[in-house]
């Protein structure tokens, strides 16, 4: 299904959190897209007994997600499979930049999940020099060059192999346990990244056996880190700020579930869920025309 047009309400991320925003919103009678990274929160997916979810003990995780998942698609919610890697803001509209497409809205509810921050030194400061988050966007900027990829999860070896056909040479450094590449333009190197080095822009990764030159970093993790995908807004210990009506520090913008604090549990990201619905509501029509 494509999200054509405006949205009034994008949720990013099929979780718990994001589906009770989505389906709080519909019955609001707002239309709502649903852009997750998975099918289904994968999170849920693991769970094999659930025992605390009111009014349904013993439900396995698959169970709750799939009919999670139903019920959305029932009140008309608009899913989508994508990763969102940036979300801009102008004109009173959020665009949201996708690995696969744009999506634009009026209000943004985030329904990430836990997600992990940037780690490796040199990293932060040189994102946008050299180093990046999505072949598919920047790969072209590395045309014929050496770069290296950094995965923490295997989704980079079909990245790898997209940045074969454009690079010289890919070094992929799998941090999983990698079984095969077979693709003779990637070389697999099993070292532990400790520093993206270069001043202005990337000139080299380091290893415990020394520094590796290339131009290109490329990092593949389970999850876009907040910093990235919303430059302005406030995080603090690695959790979205937000305040009892799930508000964030930005008009416009909500989060609810894993993503902003403890415990990490289903009723708390489903409650969550509802309220910033109903505040995004609210935002909404407080909108001039
Ligand atoms: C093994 C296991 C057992 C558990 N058992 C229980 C239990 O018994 N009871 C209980 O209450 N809780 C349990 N939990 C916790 C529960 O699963 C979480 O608290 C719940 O899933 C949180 O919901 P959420 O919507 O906030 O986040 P998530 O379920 O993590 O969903 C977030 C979704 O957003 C997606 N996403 C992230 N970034 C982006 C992006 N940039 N673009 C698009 N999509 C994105 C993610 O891929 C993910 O699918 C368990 C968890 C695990 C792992």
């Amino acid at each position: 299904m494509e999200l054509a047009g405006i949205m009034d309400i994008l949720v990013v991320g099929g979780g718990p959190a994001g589906l009770s925003a989505a389906v709080n919103a519909r019955r609001r009678n707002k239309r709502v897209g649903v852009i997750g990274k998975e099918v289904m929160s994968s999170k849920l997916w693991q769970a094999h007994r659930i025992e605390n979810y009111l009014g349904i003990p013993g439900v396995s995780g698959q169970e709750l997600a799939n009919a999670m998942r139903n019920h959305a698609e029932a009140e008309g919610v608009e899913l989508i499979r994508d990763e969102i890697q940036n979300i801009l803001f102008a004109d009173q509209l959020f665009t949201a930049m996708g690995r696969e497409g744009q999506y634009m809205a009026r209000s943004v509810i985030l329904g990430i999940g836990v997600v992990q921050e940037a780690g490796i030194a040199g990293e932060e400061r040189l994102v946008g020099r050299g180093v990046s988050y999505c072949a598919t966007c920047d790969g072209m900027f590395f045309k014929g060059k050496r770069v290296a990829m950094i995965s923490y999860i295997p989704d980079g070896e079909e990245e790898a192999r997209f940045l074969a056909e454009i690079c010289g040479h890919v070094v992929y450094m799998p941090q999983y346990n990698l079984r095969q590449i077979t693709d003779p333009r990637i070389e697999v190197l099993k070292a532990k990244p400790l520093e993206i080095t270069g001043e202005q822009k990337v000139e080299g990764l380091r290893t415990a056996d020394g520094v590796i030159p290339v131009e290109g970093v490329f990092i593949e993790r389970p999850s876009v880190s907040i910093a990235r995908l919303l430059p302005d807004l406030k995080v603090e210990d690695g959790v979205i700020v937000v305040d009892r009506e799930m508000c964030t520090n930005l008009p416009g913008v909500f989060a609810a579930g894993d993503c902003v604090g403890k415990p990490w549990q289903i009723g708390k990201a489903v409650g969550e869920g509802q309220i910033a619905a109903l505040s995004a509501v609210k935002y909404l029509e407080s909108l001039p025309g």
